[in-house]
């Protein structure tokens, strides 16, 4: 479902990917782990396209992001087609992104909508069936100010989920929330799992990669060090790196 090859990317001087591969399987969750500035939002924005990369590729359900293929080259899609791909890839933030002058059945409807050209009765019933997932059936005329963030982060995966992307990034989706908050987004996240939900996860929720992964990779200085089952790379790390790392997160 998701293809990440040879991937490349710097900020000036800083390389901060090294040549990312990374494979997802449809239905499959990869839980990503890895020290603060490893490159690890830079790859969910690479897979995006939110981030343009230097070299490699990322595909889509066999569909390349941002690009297509010309011979052996690549040439950069317009904005309008860029935009459309993008629909397939949802995409949770740390500090949830609601629009805040929007209800949240808005927020929910308002890409389906604008980006997808759906009538607004079959957008809004999608909404209410989203929002009943996520447990806020009852908040769907609230404003996100009127929302703790626990429940403004499941109006965000609401809204994540209402394009039916292929695919479902999240990154540390439970770092910016209070503590006693964290387990009802955990709670959510764990049941799209079991439904079947392609998901990258980004977080250092360590007992949540046990529970739901299928694969755990460790990243650092933009590379992937090791991958594999999380009974393998959080229990017997091959390497010292992810041994030093899990040491002081768990
Ligand atoms: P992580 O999510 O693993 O903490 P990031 O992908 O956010 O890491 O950042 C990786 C490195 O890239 C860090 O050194 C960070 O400072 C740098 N970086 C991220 N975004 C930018 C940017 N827009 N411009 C310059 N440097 C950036
Ligand atoms: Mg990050």
């Amino acid at each position: 479902m998701v293809d990440v090859r040879g991937v490349h990317k710097s900020y000036g001087p800083l390389e901060v990917l090294r040549g990312v591969d990374l494979t997802v399987r449809p239905g499959e969750v990869t839980v990503i782990i890895g020290p603060s500035g490893s490159g690890k939002s830079t790859l969910l924005r690479s897979i995006n396209h939110l981030e343009k990369i230097d070299r490699g590729y990322v595909a889509i359900d066999g569909e390349l992001v941002g690009y297509r293929r010309s011979g052996d080259r690549l040439y950069e899609l317009r904005e309008r087609d860029i935009l459309r791909r993008r629909t397939q890839i949802g995409f949770v933030f740390q500090n949830f992104h609601l629009f805040p002058h929007l209800t949240v059945r808005e927020n929910v409807t308002e890409a389906p909508i604008s980006a997808q050209g759906r009538p607004r009765e079959e957008a809004e019933a999608l909404a209410a069936e989203l929002l009943e997932q996520v447990g806020l059936s009852d908040k769907a005329d609230a404003y996100p100010r009127q929302l703790s963030g626990g429940q403004q982060q499941r109006v965000a995966i609401a809204r994540a989920l209402a394009l039916r992307p292929k695919v479902v990034l999240f990154d540390e989706p439970t770092s910016a929330l209070d503590p006693e908050l964290v387990g009802e987004v955990l709670e959510v996240m764990k049941a799209l799992a079991r439904s079947g939900t392609t998901m990258i996860v980004v977080t250092h929720e360590i007992g949540f990669a046990r529970e739901v992964a299928d694969t755990v990779v460790f990243m650092d200085a933009g590379q992937i060090i090791e991958h594999g089952p999380p009974g393998q790379v959080l229990d017997r790390p091959a390497h010292d790196r992810t041994r030093a790392f899990l040491s002081k997160v768990l």
